[in-house]
């Protein structure tokens, strides 16, 4: 199939290594999920992991939990909580969430907390091959000695250092030999959960967990990496550079595939705007499948805005598509209604860069001819095929 590579953004074909993928998303820090951006890029790549798997790949699905980090210690200490509790309670309920919307769990689900000797295995080589340093307890990565960081981002140094400012870093740490240095394990902070390292107690830096994650599951190299586009920079760029520089195998990622944001009628969703669309207020008023073909009409790198009237559309088309895959077989003894045009769109659409919203079509133009042709034709195979389409790629349940 072809895909929208990140590094470079060109579509490009994309094959398994033998018969396998291998593919790594980061998942939520527990706090505030699951909102419809969440729920878009989980369940784009639910869609893209069916599809592989619907055309006999074996897939290892790997997401992690960042279970520690700033945001965390903030928020918990807000709701009175600790950290543990908050990360726990958060977590089960995204997971809920996502089983509600009757996504495929990943084969690994680690804790960052989990990783910790890992983590500090990768800080500790990085140390011995001159691309990190130790100071004050702290160990950081030192970006002027790589000179391809931030090649995935395409960013010179003062634009990278801008929107690193503005994603958690912090550029005036006096431990730092550059303020886009980032860092790898920070040293104990009064009042903060530690663990022990080398280097004194302390916690590890966000980027290191997905490195220590993904290449304890996956390997020197993913086959497919993912989350949203605003992990680009500097998540998954901080990312690449360690990762490649301690295993010294490059590329780390075959190919890098970005979710786009989600809006709500032109605002950017955020939690300090009070316009977060959740998924469980969604589901309290309709069932999975309008989600799900909602969120599917909408190709994975484009962003797009929430707008209710079309929600209500795609529940419509649950709605259909449902009546369509649990209704009678029609006209028994006469000619069968001819579904593989329909089959041969969508899985073509599927094949050019998970092209759902034009699967999505396929499946709703499939619907609409069973509907047509009940009186009249035999559409017990047609039937089988949307639901086989419907149900094991799209995730659709078909429950009325
Ligand atoms: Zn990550």
């Amino acid at each position: 199939m072809l895909l929208t590579n990140s590094l470079g953004m060109r579509k490009e074909p994309f094959t398994p290594r033998d018969g396998h993928v291998g593919i790594y998303v980061c998942g939520v820090t527990p706090y505030d999920t699951t909102h419809a951006g969440h729920a878009f890029t989980y369940i784009s790549f639910d869609v893209l992991i069916r599809f592989l798997r619907y055309r006999g790949v074996r897939v290892t699905y790997v997401q992690n939990v960042t279970d520690i980090d700033d945001d965390i210690l903030r928020k918990a200490k807000q709701v009175g909580l600790t950290w543990l509790e908050l990360g726990r309670q958060e977590t089960a309920r995204f997971r809920a969430d996502m089983d509600a919307l009757n996504w495929i769990a990943p084969d690994h689900y680690p804790l960052a907390t989990e990783e910790i000797p890992e983590i500090v295995r990768i800080a500790t080589g990085l140390i011995e091959k001159g691309f990190a340093y130790v100071k004050n307890g702290s160990v950081y990565y030192e970006v002027r000695k790589d000179p391809t960081f931030g090649e995935l981002a395409g960013l010179g140094y003062d634009e990278a250092l801008a929107i690193a400012n503005e994603r958690g870093n912090y550029p005036d740490d006096p431990n730092k030999r550059d303020p886009l240095d980032f860092v790898l394990w920070q040293a104990a902070q009064p009042g903060e959960p530690t663990w022990s390292s080398p280097w004194g107690e302390g916690r590890p830096g966000w980027h290191i967990e997905c490195s220590a994650m993904s290449t304890r599951y996956l390997g020197a190299t993913v086959d497919i990496h993912g989350g949203g586009s605003d992990l680009i920079f500097p998540h998954h760029s901080c990312e690449t550079a360690q990762t490649e520089r301690y295993t010294g195998v490059k590329p780390f990622v075959r190919c890098w595939m970005h979710s786009a944001m989600v809006q709500l009628d032109g605002v950017k969703m955020s939690k300090s705007l009070g316009n977060l669309v959740m998924a469980r207020d969604v589901l309290a008023r309709a069932p999975a499948d309008a989600m799900r073909l909602y969120l599917s009409n909408h190709h994975y790198r484009q962003a797009w805005d929430w707008r209710e009237p079309e929600f209500n559309q795609a529940r419509a088309w649950a709605g259909a598509i449902a009546a369509a895959a649990n209704g009678p077989d029609g006209a028994a003894g006469r000619a069968e209604l001819d579904a593989g045009p329909y089959r041969s769109r969508f899985l073509n659409a599927l094949d050019d860069d998970l092209r759902t919203p034009d699967a999505v079509a396929a499946l709703r133009d499939l619907a609409t001819a069973v509907g047509a042709a009940r009186p009249t034709h035999d559409v017990t195979a047609a039937r089988e095929t949307l639901r086989d389409l419907g149900g094991r790629i799209l995730g659709l349940t078909f429950r009325e």
